[in-house]
């Protein structure tokens, strides 16, 4: 641990204070802090997606593009130095609900890890104490099928699935307008109780397309037309809490997941670094019967919310969250106990095979761990354009090891990723637009590139995969090819050319590359899919069958393999050996409903129809749409069953 001459002041005055006995009276999270608050009667909090700090005039921006949370801003606390934990969609706000950081829940990434059920979510902690929950989710990224979704009465994710027509998977979402209707729907509904209502508006993500007139008012700045037209909207929120005697007594928390680099350090958009611009985030906090106009400029973390909520509504905080409580901060302006915080990106890792970014704030200084290493003066630096590393070794030294601290806490109590049960359908369209996740035994790495020495890469690589959405195939292939020869085992480019050849026919020109990508990645699971799925398609059942049987000599328990292997040996009419494998996936998947749907077909033509009613049940139990099952030839015969009529009856 390295000294502390803040912390060191803060404990002497402590000591003072403690002999005149009002230690009490003021210490961060006390509950006497508490106890001269009103408790607050319900809590909104509003998540901004790709917001940077910088945009909001409340952080000294001059456009004035955020009157409404410039306001809120006014009407309680704006905390000047918050990081999220990651730039990325789904485990940022994974942190946010459960208080834990990515890398000790096991979800880090976009679309590969679900959280787990064991995880304790403040949605869940409120419901049980009897509030009425909601939650409107704006982007297919934050899916029920991501986990975030538990402890909730609604979660509203209408809108958000991806569909053959849509603008693309990641991209998916619905206009910030829409979901303030549905959130003023449901307060109408439910704020006869004391309610805790999440809502998470999309817009300032790319593609930056606002509805006029912000897109013509900001033709030449389209990200900062989504950031007013988002602003007020959460206005018309905020109007609706007041018209409806729900904003002194709500507890109000609007904070972004991460922001946006707009071309900073060479990266167009967020995910692949941890410079300020996606890392510094907006944290407003109203509390009520707090002070108004406060400015916190202490070190503080999105993992800070949910602690802060049970801390303000007097509920005991479960002791695996790692945030502090921001109450009297909030409140009365009190200080935050100075500590360091991590941040991670996997992406790097998980989609091109580089470097993992990781890094330690530790006010003023940020130290970020790559091959090559930086060091940042951050509140100085906003800009991050002068690289101190060189130059204090002593700083250095001490950073490496608060970090090495820090994150040897974390890792000694994570989870292991809980893998995403994702369907062929979604995954294919997860890889088209450049998505390179599954099962993998090792997530993050200290070796591979530098990312910030391939940043000239995102574009090229984000065109060919906007061609592969688009079918424009040999283009796609040509720029791919390009990027191969500067980087020869970048997933993303080798799973890019595959696809690019198999949709021009190609087949035998993709072999080579997948069976390249399988030696390098060897316990990478989508390479295994990408193979295995393009010799299906053209029939080569055995041979298929032989790269799942491989992918399962290094990934024993993946639920995705086991299940193309079954499906593999299902398309052959092989009922028996297709159901112990579909079996097999359907136990390790928990919330994998398509092996069931199999299983029960393999069981009704092996004429185990007690079997096949049992499989149906597990899968309605995991996909309630039930409309294949009128449709599906397989079924035709045992429609007419009465077991079966009983059993759709059931989940019409
Ligand atoms: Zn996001």
């Amino acid at each position: 641990m390295i000294r502390r001459p803040v912390l060191a002041g803060v404990a002497a005055a402590a000591a003072a204070l403690a002999a005149l006995g009002i230690w009490q009276g003021w210490m961060p999270g006390s509950g006497l802090v508490r106890r001269t608050l009103p408790v607050p009667r319900n809590v909104l909090l509003i998540t901004l997606d790709t917001l940077r700090a910088d945009r909001l005039g409340c952080y000294g921006y001059t456009k004035g593009l955020t009157p409404n949370l410039d306001a809120l801003a006014r009407d309680g606390a704006r905390f000047a130095n918050t990081y999220t934990t990651v730039p990325l969609t789904t485990p940022s706000h994974s942190a946010i609900l459960t208080g834990r950081y990515p890398l000790a829940t096991g979800l880090r990434n976009n679309g590969s890890s679900t959280l787990p059920d064991e995880e304790l979510l403040l949605s869940e902690i409120l419901h049980q104490r009897g509030f009425r929950t909601g939650a409107i989710v704006s982007a297919l990224v934050l899916a029920a099928d991501y986990g975030l979704n538990q402890g909730f009465d609604l979660y509203y994710e209408e809108g958000i699935k991806a569909t053959p027509s849509g603008s693309g998977l990641w991209f998916e979402q619905r206009p910030a307008d829409q979901s303030v209707d549905r959130a003023i729907t449901w307060l109408k509904a439910n704020a006869d109780r004391p309610f805790f209502l999440w809502l998470h508006l999309f817009d300032p993500h790319a593609p930056y397309e606002a509805p006029p007139p912000y897109r013509e008012q900001y033709k030449d700045a389209p990200y900062n037309g989504e950031v007013a037209f988002t602003d007020a909207q959460v206005g018309r929120l905020l109007d609706e809490f007041k018209a409806m005697g729900l904003y002194d007594n709500s507890l109000i928390v609007a904070l972004s997941d991460h922001g946006e680099s707009l071309g900073e350090h060479g990266e167009p958009y967020h995910g692949n670094f941890l410079y300020q611009g996606t890392m510094h985030i907006p944290l407003l906090v109203r509390v009520p019967g707090g002070r108004r106009g406060v400015v916190v400029s202490d070190l503080t973390s999105s993992i800070d919310v949910a602690p802060t909520v049970l801390d303000a509504l007097g509920i005991e905080r479960p002791a695996s969250i790692q945030g502090v409580s921001l109450l009297d901060a909030a409140a009365r302006g009190g200080r935050v106990p100075a500590r360091s915080v991590y941040l991670e990106s996997i992406y790097p890792t998980a989609t091109y095979g580089w470097a993992t970014a990781r890094a330690i704030v530790l006010l003023p200084w940020k130290l970020i761990d790559l091959p090559r290493p930086e060091l940042y003066e951050a509140t100085q630096d906003p800009a991050e354009k002068t690289n101190l590393y060189g130059e204090r070794p002593a700083q250095v030294e001490d950073l490496r090891a608060e970090f090495q601290e820090l994150v040897g806490g974390i890792e000694a109590g994570a989870r292991a990723p809980e893998q995403v049960q994702l369907d062929d359908e979604t995954l294919d369209r997860l890889q088209s637009l450049g998505y390179v996740g599954g099962q993998q035994s090792k997530a993050s790495t200290t070796r591979g590139a530098d990312p910030k020495d391939m940043a000239f890469m995102l574009t090229p690589m984000r065109i060919a995969s906007d061609m592969l959405g688009r079918r424009e195939f040999a283009d796609a292939e040509e720029i791919f090819r390009k990027a191969l020869e500067v980087d020869p085992d970048n997933r993303l480019v080798l799973l890019g050319i595959g696809r690019a050849l198999i949709g021009q026919g190609k087949l035998d020109d993709a072999i080579p590359l997948y069976e390249h990508g399988v030696k390098v990645y060897p316990d990478v699971e989508e390479f295994y899919r990408a193979y295995g799925k393009a010799l299906m398609s053209d029939l080569r059942l055995d041979a298929a069958e032989e790269v799942f049987q491989r992918a399962l000599e290094h990934l024993p328990q993946s639920a995705q393999m086991h299940f193309q292997l079954g499906y593999t040996r299902f398309l052959a009419g092989r009922w028996s050996d297709a159901a112990e494998e579909l079996d097999l996936a359907g136990r390790l998947g928990k919330k994998f409903g398509k092996p069931h749907y199999l299983l029960a077909i393999c069981r009704l033509r092996t004429g185990d129809e007690a079997g096949a009613l049992a499989s149906l049940q597990e899968y309605l139990k995991r996909d309630p749409d039930v409309d294949s099952l009128f449709v599906d030839p397989y079924f035709y015969e045992f429609r007419r069953r009465p077991a079966f009529q009983e059993l759709i009856k059931k989940h019409l």
